[in-house]
């Protein structure tokens, strides 16, 4: 088994039956030998160091109704909230005060954010915090808005796949989301010149190795800049509220393959895992990740914006926390960085 790990190494692609191979294994001594070679690669390009990103939930409204997510458009339990552009600014101002030189404006798809609005806020903050670069999770546009969201001073744009099987896609959405489109959308963001990143939840019901592997495919062709991998977690008020949450170690063994393919990415140790166990984000960067994403929303708002259940927003997870996670990336052995931290090529 430790061959197709030194291969992905080398070669940083698999033949399917190579990731069949370490998707499913479950030998500990294997797992920990991926791991480590996961680890030194990301210490190769990145050192000790994780960069931080600034998350700013701007929205909890989305017009969307995506059968996992706590704030779908059908979750009539939750309390909606719009932020202000002074509100945002306020979060980005503390935020590059504790070291912040990322800010990560997050939100459903809410069209009473509209593109004006989000290519004025963009513009705001770029004008403001020249220095800093500034990324956006906003869902899908038609591509000249996102042109206008690139023009205005954004630098990068996270949007998940989420699975690239079309029928999988079909059961974690409804029948007015498309696929093709979420596809295209990466394709176009991608073309604009954005950092781009793409993802998908680990264990989301229905899923199996076989989706898996698609999806490791499909992230070697697109080349995204950011690979955001975490583990599935319920909602209880969701039509998936019931299923079972995914696991870890799964989690940790697409982390690790991931940076082996692609050793220069930007990989957050995701909330969702530090969600699920109490150690998750370390266990993140122990096989692999080089990023965090500290919460600089308004504390009022966080529980607010609840994707999934007890989603963490507090502590390590919370931007006043720095003192928190520095510590505990201390113990493993890692500091933070508060460089902008942008994506850079690096030929091997
Ligand atoms: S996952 Fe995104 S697009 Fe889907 S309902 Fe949630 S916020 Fe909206």
């Amino acid at each position: 088994m430790k061959q197709w790990v030194d291969r992905l190494r080398i070669e940083k692609s698999l033949p399917s039956e190579g990731y069949r191979a370490l998707l499913t294994c479950r030998d500990a001594e294997t797992m920990e030998y991926l791991h480590r070679q996961a680890r030194e690669v990301a210490y190769t390009y990145f050192g000790n160091r994780i960069y931080i990103r600034g998350l700013i939930e701007i929205s909890n409204c989305c017009r969307n109704n995506c059968y996992y997510c706590g704030i779908r458009k059908g979750n009539t339990h939750i309390e909606r909230y719009r932020l202000s552009q002074e509100t945002i600014l306020e979060c980005c101002t503390q935020g590059y005060e504790l070291g912040f030189r990322t800010f990560v404006l997050q939100g459903g798809e809410d069209r009473l954010q509209s593109a004006d609005w989000i290519e004025e806020t963009v513009s705001i903050i770029r004008k403001q915090f020249p220095d800093c670069a500034i990324t956006l999770s906003l869902g899908e546009y038609p591509p000249e808005e996102y042109k206008r969201f690139f023009r205005a001073g954004a630098n990068r744009y996270l949007l998940r796949h989420e699975t690239y099987n079309q029928e999988h896609y079909s059961l974690l959405h409804p029948v007015e989301m498309s696929w093709k489109h979420r596809i295209s959308c990466l394709e176009s963001l991608k073309n604009i010149g954005f950092q781009t990143g793409t993802g998908i939840m680990v264990g989301s019901p229905g899923q199996t190795v076989e989706h898996l592997i698609d999806d490791i495919h499909f992230i070697s062709r697109l080349r995204p800049e950011m690979i955001g991998i975490g583990p599935f977690i319920p909602h209880q008020d969701t039509p998936f509220g019931n299923q079972p949450a995914g696991s870890i170690e799964q989690t940790l063994i697409l982390l690790s393959i991931f940076r082996l393919m692609h050793p220069n990415a930007l990989i957050p140790a995701t909330t969702a895992l530090a969600t699920l166990a109490p150690n998750g984000r370390e266990k993140g960067i122990l096989a692999g990740a080089n990023v965090v994403m500290p919460n600089l929303s308004p504390g009022n708002e966080r529980k607010k914006y609840e994707l999934y259940n007890n989603k963490a927003s507090l502590g390590a997870e919370a931007a006043e926390g720095l003192s928190i996670l520095r510590k505990q990336l201390q113990t493993i052995g890692y500091e933070i960085s508060t460089e902008k931290g942008d994506f850079w090529k690096r030929e091997n």
